[in-house]
């Protein structure tokens, strides 16, 4: 009999039992903090009419209680050394279904129309840190029909989902994430709620999915402009864009800045994302 999956005892039961090793290298670190699961689940304002799609279940800490409490939830594991040990610690649920996969190459498209018959899921996690940022990323653009994600990520990661500009934490992360969302942190994590135990705080962000608030001429260009004004933080916009990947010349660039009234001489960290999508409209008009 498997006791309490918070419990760090019945961790080792199982991981005896199943002869089981934590991978660092698929960022293994398991939640032992009942309260810090609950604090998930109910950021996530689940309920029974709720589609759950999980990354990274392990033994099954918070799908365990997701599935005692939404219509159906669907996880997706990429070890599938976990995988008997999900069947038992999940054997009580007819409403769970565990898919040994990598989320980041998995057709999530295919799962919420099969599995969800397409009601937009709420993706709840805590996700592995060597791959937040993609994995965030990839749920984001994909432009999937997913009305929230609730993850649990590196606390330095969500202060940059959350950063605005003239800060140190603000990037092409902050803008990427609140051009798709509005980000709230739900709270603040610390290392020994987990085992074993990482080296950084966590905190539990939810990202209300919304249509964006900006009207772009082109995505593409958008992302290209945020991109080359983050990417040399010290240089000048004007600097920044004529050689970045765009490669826009001085003299387009002057008319452009000229257009939009937003001055070559600051840095990418203070424009808004009102500015980046003014500026990357100018750059699309004079491109097409
Ligand atoms: N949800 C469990 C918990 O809170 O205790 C485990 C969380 S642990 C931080 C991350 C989980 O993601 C691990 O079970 C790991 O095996 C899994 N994982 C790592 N990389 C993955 C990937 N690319 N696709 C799916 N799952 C992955």
């Amino acid at each position: 009999m498997i006791g309490k999956l918070t419990s760090p005892s019945t961790i080792k039961y199982i991981m005896a039992k199943y002869d089981f090793k934590f991978s660092i290298g698929l960022g293994q670190n398991f939640l032992i903090n009942e309260q810090v699961v609950q604090s998930i689940v109910n950021g996530a304002e689940i309920s029974e009419e709720d589609y759950i799609l999980e990354v990274g279940p392990g033994i099954g800490v918070m799908t365990y209680e997701m599935a005692s409490r939404a219509k159906q939830v669907v996880a997706v594991e990429i070890d599938s050394f976990l995988l008997p040990v999900l069947e038992e610690t999940l054997a009580s649920f007819d409403n769970v279904k565990v898919i040994n996969n990598d989320i980041l190459k998995i057709d999530l498209e295919s799962i919420i129309s099969e599995e969800f018959n397409n009601h937009p899921p709420k993706v709840v996690a805590n996700l592995p840190y060597y791959i937040t940022t993609p994995i965030v990323m990839k749920l984001l653009e994909d432009e999937l029909p997913i009305s929230d994600i609730v993850v649990m990520v590196q606390k330095e990661v969500a202060d940059r989902m959350m950063a605005g500009p003239n800060t140190k934490a603000y990037g092409a992360l902050s803008v990427a994430v609140q051009y798709y969302s509005d980000p709230e942190i739900i709270t603040v994590v610390p290392k020994s709620s987990f085992m074993p135990q990482p080296n950084v705080s966590s905190s539990v962000i939810r990202l209300k999915i919304r249509p964006s608030s900006v009207d772009l001429i082109s995505k593409d260009i958008f992302f290209k402009t945020v991109k080359d004004a983050f990417s040399k933080r010290r240089k000048t916009l004007l600097n920044a864009l004529s050689s970045g990947i765009m490669q826009i010349s001085k003299d387009n660039l002057k008319t452009i800045f000229d257009e939009t009234g937003i001055d070559p001489g600051r840095r990418g960290e203070t424009l808004s994302i009102e500015e980046f999508a003014l500026l990357s409209n100018a750059i699309a008009k004079r491109s097409r």
